[in-house]
């Protein structure tokens, strides 16, 4: 007999389960909703021309080697990671007050800041938005910390429940962290104005909150990568703390590669080359240094001008083609007639959407469309094109009517 033999079988994941569902299913007009990844017009993955050529590159430029990265990943890689999401000019950056780690994408970035807070900080409560991306509390009580969520959205105006969020952030205790998300709030595509922005900021400086901003989204909500960046350098800009981990899955299109960076923002040059040297303690048992690959394309692209501007329009091209989308489903409804104010799709930012749809509805597109998203109602546009657009219209009008 195994000594395995006790092991019970593990649900799946919430959001890669949908995926496993859609393989078996043999329907040919079968749409795959559910995962966060970009599709182009005919329904396919996409590499940007960008990275191929970075790729092609490093393939020619035979003095590369396979050593090991340092423990803290590429140099220049997280040198220019820290400028694409502080800014040129930031002076956090210019101060030296900023360590910054390679890390395993976002999740591993999130991970290896969480593992960090909870070694070296006072307060281990970790306040999430309700609802947010099913991976966070599992990343952060994993790491120690003990996680608690905000009021974040309202189902009323499925838009921001402000007033909830600052109620919560504001019985919060002192100390306390709080998980924000830097752009294209996930599940809901519903994010805070910049004036909604400035009072949060104030708020949680006013009560020394710390925030942990989670940026996976940069340039793919909007088309601009400093745009998207707004909420993370008004926090910067204050010259207080705060950590912020960044993904390239998205809008470099690298999702497989896993790549990403940690920042922590400090209050002066030691205090962060300290942090730094306990953020090396931290990675070193978990995986001893991240992967060079995927960190090298990056910092070819972002270090050279020419394949920088490239990479800005084929990633602007990526969120307008996502912006269509929403206004394609949302004439599509209202042409069809289809009963309920469907406004928010065209209201909310980045990849997803939450229609509003609940399980039941949800069960049913899948059970009788062959459409598949998490049970939640969030529907990816990556996934959806101006030809399968039809379908899900009248898998949704339905399941309304
Ligand atoms: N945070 C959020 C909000 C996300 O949506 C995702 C991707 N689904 C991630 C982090 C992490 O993704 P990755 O680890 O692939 O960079």
């Amino acid at each position: 007999d195994s000594v395995f033999a006790s092991v019970v079988r593990a649900p799946e994941d919430p959001i890669l389960g949908v995926t496993v569902a859609y393989n078996k299913d043999p329907s040919r007009v079968k749409l795959n909703l559910g995962v966060g990844a970009y599709r182009t017009e005919e329904g396919k993955p996409l590499v940007l021309n960008v990275v191929r050529k970075a790729e092609q590159l490093l393939v020619n430029d035979k003095s590369r080697v396979k050593e090991y990265l340092p423990i803290v990943g590429l140099a220049d890689f997280n040198k220019l990671s820290a400028k694409l999401i502080f800014g040129a000019d930031s002076p956090a950056i210019k101060e030296n007050r900023v360590t910054t780690v390679q890390c395993l994408s976002g999740t591993g970035s999130l991970r290896v800041g969480a593992e960090f807070l909870a070694r070296h900080y006072h307060q281990l409560t970790i306040y999430i938005p309700q609802p947010t991306w099913g991976n966070h509390p599992k990343v952060f009580t994993l790491a120690g910390l003990s996680v608690k969520t905000y009021r974040y959205y309202d189902p009323a105006t499925r838009g921001l429940n402000f007033q909830g969020l600052l109620e919560d952030l504001g019985s919060a205790p002192s100390g306390a962290i709080v998980l924000l998300h830097a752009c294209a709030h996930n599940p809901t595509g519903v994010d805070p104005t910049l004036e909604q922005w400035e009072q949060i900021r104030q708020l949680m400086r006013s009560k020394g909150l710390l925030p942990f901003f989670d940026s996976a989204y940069q340039g793919f909500a909007s088309g601009s990568l400093d745009a998207d960046a707004q909420s993370v350098r008004m926090f910067v800009a204050d010259g207080g703390e705060c950590l912020v981990a960044q993904s390239y899955a998205k809008n470099m299109g690298l999702y497989g590669e896993r790549v990403g960076a940690l920042s922590i923002v400090c209050k002066t040059e030691d205090v962060a080359s300290r942090v730094e040297s306990q953020l090396k303690l931290v990675i070193r048992p978990m995986y001893s240094s991240p992967p060079i690959h995927g960190a090298s394309l990056v910092a070819t692209i972002l270090k050279d001008s020419n394949m920088y501007h490239e990479w800005t329009l084929e990633l602007k091209a990526m969120a307008d083609r996502i912006i269509s989308m929403r206004q394609q489903l949302f004439d599509a409804l209202s042409a069809r007639g289809t009963p309920g104010d469907w406004s928010h799709i065209i209201k909310q930012i980045g990849m997803f959407t939450f229609t509003g749809l609940n399980s039941e509805q949800v069960a049913f597109m899948t059970k009788e469309y062959h459409v598949y998203m998490t049970s939640d109602g969030r529907i990816s546009m990556a996934g959806l094109s101006t030809k399968t657009i039809p379908h899900l219209v009248d898998a949704i009008h339905a399941a309304v009517t």
